[in-house]
């Protein structure tokens, strides 16, 4: 069975990615979320916040690590002995980025293997800019990102 690394800036964690990490886990030995320190987005929740977070919404798979890293993915991977990088696809505008990165990511290491899940349909429209803008404008948060972490992210802008 493969180690499995599912990269992201997780700023914060949805309901979608959460879909992701509970299917991967059940494919692989061991899914390792790994939450990107140097996105080029200004995030709105620290790394530490993110790390905490994530840890707190995955506690319940014991085959999922929560890890940070900085720098190439697939030195990360090599680092951490996983030989697939899982990635989530909601709809074709992620297609083109993705195919894009996973293309260079091979080209670079050629034995860590990027592999797409599909989205659930249920979130296919999710995301975590979406869930920001929505809270932002105090709109209700419920159902895209986990029950107990609605209030954090309304108290993130003052609600
Ligand atoms: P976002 O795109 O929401 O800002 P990230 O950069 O943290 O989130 O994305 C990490 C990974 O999760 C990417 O592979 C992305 O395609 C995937 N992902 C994000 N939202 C969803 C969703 N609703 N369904 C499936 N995959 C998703």
């Amino acid at each position: 069975m493969a180690k499995a690394v599912y990269p992201g800036s997780f700023d914060p964690i949805t309901n979608g990615h959460l879909d992701i990490i509970k299917r991967a886990s059940e494919i692989f030995e061991e899914v390792t979320v790994a939450v990107a320190i140097n996105s080029s987005k200004e995030p709105l929740f620290t790394i530490e916040e993110r790390i905490e977070i994530v840890k707190r919404v995955v506690q319940d798979y014991p085959n999922v690590k929560v890890d940070t890293f900085n720098g190439l993915l697939v030195e990360y991977c090599k680092d951490k002995d996983a030989n697939v990088i899982i990635k989530g696809l909601r709809a074709v505008s992620d297609f083109e980025y993705e195919f894009q990165m996973a293309s260079i990511n091979k080209k670079l290491v050629d034995d860590v293997e990027t592999l797409f899940m599909m989205t659930n349909t249920k979130y296919s429209y999710l995301s975590s800019s979406l869930v920001k803008e929505i809270a932002r404008l105090n709109g209700c948060i419920k159902d895209l990102v986990p029950d107990e972490l609605v209030p954090i992210v309304r108290g993130k802008f003052n609600l």
